[in-house]
């Protein structure tokens, strides 16, 4: 057959696997239960709403091409400087910039086995080598990724807390991975869920973004302070990764309504920290209760579960989805993460929690088919 005519990618970008996102719709017009994302059952504040809205005015205008009052307000929220943050559209568009900066074919980059599959796309799309590093019950595994540090290595993406897996690093074991990389390897800590942690030996990174030279800290307004549709992420970077940032991201790569948004989410914190009580509150009642009627749970740091069918309960996972499905809930696949066996189940709100954890449980019971 004659080869197709036409542009052709570069070298690897089709050897990359879409990323498919969580299932958000259901055949039929009935309402589904959607905790398949990770978003906040909360919603934003309505004080973000009403900065949104607010700035429609403005739709006209450009806005502030490096996000000045976004930057600042969490620069004061955090006590950091805001020269060295760059804000993105989504954590994904840092993560992205930061490939961009810092790989490019003949290179390779490791991330843990089980870790955020965007990794995977942001180190091919490259054309740099994705290598994964084993974990140990499904937890990043410090030595497993110093073992794969090779003379090609230029970077290390941890996602801490980690999605699948909800599991997290130690600030120690943060920091002596950090130690024993060489230092011309650049280490991202991807803390799309710290605002969840609640664990006295957990650090977001901060404290080692300060004091080193290579280490970067995304954070993101999807989750926690639910603008996942506004797209706004922010990395806190050492000035000569803030300053290539600056370098390679779109000029105006935060929206206007995201910006104002976003610092207005920032300052209403009792809304912020109702969802992380509420969340607290939901992943202990919600692991008990759901290793009570047989799933594996893997412990959590994050807002949702990793609940595993299979060989010590005799079910499947697909079998799960299908029965939830059945029933308008949608949990989230992860068979691309090498998790066949499991779903990855958000913590909603309460009636959404219950309604999941009371199909699961006739799932479980074995009264599989629908009556
Ligand atoms: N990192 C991790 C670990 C995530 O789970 C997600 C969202 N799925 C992101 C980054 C990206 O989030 P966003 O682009 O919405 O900031």
């Amino acid at each position: 057959m004659a080869a197709p005519r036409g542009p052709r990618p570069r070298p690897g970008v089709l050897d990359i696997a879409p990323y498919v996102p969580g299932t958000s719709a259901l055949p039929g017009a009935q309402a589904v239960i959607k905790l398949s994302s990770n978003e906040t059952p909360f919603g934003p504040s309505p004080r973000a709403l009403a900065a949104y809205r607010d700035a429609a005015g403005a739709l006209s205008r450009y806005p502030d091409g490096s996000a000045r009052p976004l930057r600042e307000a969490i620069a004061a929220f955090y006590g950091l400087d805001a020269a060295r943050i760059v804000c993105g559209a989504g954590s994904d568009e840092l993560l992205n910039l930061l490939a961009t900066a810092y790989l490019g074919p003949g290179d390779e980059a490791i991330y843990s086995a089980h870790g955020f599959l965007v990794y995977k796309i942001a180190i091919m799309a490259r054309g740099a080598t994705p290598v994964a590093a084993p974990e140990t019950e499904l937890t990043a595994d410090v030595d497993a990724i110093l073992a794969c540090v090779s003379p090609r290595t230029r970077l290390v993406f941890i996602a801490n807390p980690n999605n699948p897996t909800g599991t997290y690093l130690p600030f120690d074991q943060v920091k002596r991975l950090r130690e024993a990389l060489p230092d011309d390897v650049l280490l991202v800590l991807d803390a799309a869920y710290a605002e969840y942690v609640r664990k006295n030996d957990y650090e977001s990174g901060i404290e080692l973004v300060a004091t080193s030279s290579n280490t970067v800290m995304t954070r993101t307004f999807s989750k926690l302070y639910g603008l996942a549709s506004l797209r706004i992420g922010w990395a806190y970077c050492p000035p000569a990764i803030a300053d290539a940032l600056n370098r390679i991201r779109g000029p105006f790569n935060v929206s206007g309504p995201a910006i104002a948004a976003s610092v207005a989410a920032l300052g209403d914190q009792p809304w912020a920290q109702t969802a992380v009580e509420h969340n607290e509150m939901w992943r202990g009642q919600l692991t008990e209760a759901l290793s009570g009627i047989g799933l594996g749970v893997t412990p959590s740091a994050a807002n949702f579960l990793l609940l595993h069918f299979g060989a010590a309960n005799g079910k499947s996972a697909v079998a799960a989805d299908k029965f939830l499905h059945e029933r308008r809930i949608i949990l989230r696949r992860v068979e691309e993460y090498g998790l066949p066996g499991a779903l990855r189940m958000t913590i909603g709100t309460e009636d959404e929690n219950r309604a999941a954890l009371d199909a699961l449980t006739a799932f479980m019971r074995g009264n599989g088919a629908r009556q």
